[in-house]
């Protein structure tokens, strides 16, 4: 566990970035720093390999005060992931990932093994090794900075906006690959972001940092989105969190029709194989615009209904079959089942 005590830093000239910041950072799990700009993010995660010094207050790893702690043993211990990946430019791929445990001893022909493995564990062909970080794209190079990072087994990760310099697509890609990655891996990571959909989707703890390095909440996020602490932290969830709440809610336990079933006067037309092709609304035939599957939320689940012509979002099977079809009124009521449920309204199993 990382502690943070009454951590405060000031620069010198005289900002002070991070304000008497108490925090627990648990092991094994994901932890986000999430707010604007200037908040005091980087300077507190860059505080825990002492890359910046507090200026007052204590920061414990389990349970030994960092300061105590020789410096180079400590970051041995803590791999660093910064934004656009900064890789060295002037060394293979390969040579990237292996600089660490090369320097710390390892035979440069078993770190290039292990770098190789290291590439392929976070989704790059091998063969982009030999290449120069140039020659890969921000999504590609952003991997590499990981798989470096992960090189020397810290069992902490501190990573600051790691999907933030490539397009949306790519880091949503990323960020599916890197909860993945975790699953297995389980370190103890520290993540900063300012896109509080990224904290969301990514955080097994959310901190949410307000001006003047103050920390205006710590939650899950499912409860961040459910009961914001302050109106700083409400405005920062947005609008529309009722929404994005919907992607902690299974579409498992959603109850579908058959899919023969009309559809305000559109059917589904399938292929031999039973999967979906689209609408059929007269002659003409209009795209599903996607499915869902049971391991889907209901997040998903809802966009996939406002989408469709027909109002009906499409389930498929492990093989892309369709087996069942929800409307918008079957979810809706369903997703209505659920707020009772929360809120205590109705018995147990009655949803
Ligand atoms: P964030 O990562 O949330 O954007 P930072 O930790 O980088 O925030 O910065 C917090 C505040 O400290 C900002 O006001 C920033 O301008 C200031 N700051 C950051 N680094 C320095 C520095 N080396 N010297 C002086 N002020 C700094
Ligand atoms: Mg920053």
């Amino acid at each position: 566990m990382i502690e943070f005590d009454g951590v405060t830093k000031v620069y010198p000239d005289g900002t002070t970035a991070v304000d008497g910041l108490d925090l627990r950072i648990p092991d094994n799990a994901i932890t986000v720093f999430v707010g604007p700009s200037g908040c005091g993010k980087t300077t507190s995660l860059r505080m825990i390999n002492r890359m910046v010094d507090a200026t007052s207050g204590t920061i414990r790893i389990d349970g030994d005060d960092i300061t105590s702690l020789d410096v180079v043993k400590l970051r041995r211990g803590i791999g660093y992931v910064i934004q656009a990946a900064g890789l060295f430019r002037h060394r293979t791929v390969i040579d990237n990932v292996a600089t660490v445990p090369v320097l710390s001893g390892t035979s440069r022909r078993e770190a290039r093994d292990r770098a190789r493995e290291l590439l392929d564990r976070v989704g790059l062909d091998p063969h982009l090794g030999d290449r120069y970080p140039a020659q890969l794209s921000g999504g590609q190079q952003q991997r590499v900075g990981v798989a470096r990072a992960l090189a020397a087994d810290p069992p902490v990760m501190l990573m600051d906006e790691p999907f933030s310099a490539v397009d949306a697509v790519v880091r949503h890609s990323l960020q599916q690959e890197f909860l993945r990655l975790q699953q297995d891996l389980g370190k103890t990571i520290v993540l900063v972001t300012h896109d509080i959909d990224e904290a969301i989707k990514l955080g097994d703890q959310v901190a949410v940092f307000a001006e003047g390095g103050r920390l205006a909440q710590v939650a899950a996020p499912d409860e961040l989105l459910a009961a914001p602490a302050d109106d700083f932290v409400a405005q920062l969830v947005g609008r529309d969190r009722g929404f994005r709440g919907l992607s902690f809610e299974p579409a498992s336990d959603v109850e579908v029709e058959p899919v023969d079933t009309s559809v305000d006067g559109m059917t589904l037309e399938l292929d031999g194989a039973g999967r979906p092709l689209g609408w059929k609304n007269g002659p003409a035939t209009l795209p599903t615009e996607g499915t869902w599957t049971e391991s889907d939320t209901l997040r998903t689940v809802t966009d996939l209904v406002i989408l469709s012509p027909a109002g009906a979002a499409v389930r498929v099977d492990d093989d892309g079959r369709a087996d069942g079809l929800v409307r918008h009124r079957v979810l809706a009521e369903h997703i209505r089942q659920r707020q009772l449920v929360r809120a205590g309204d109705v018995g147990r199993g009655d949803a």
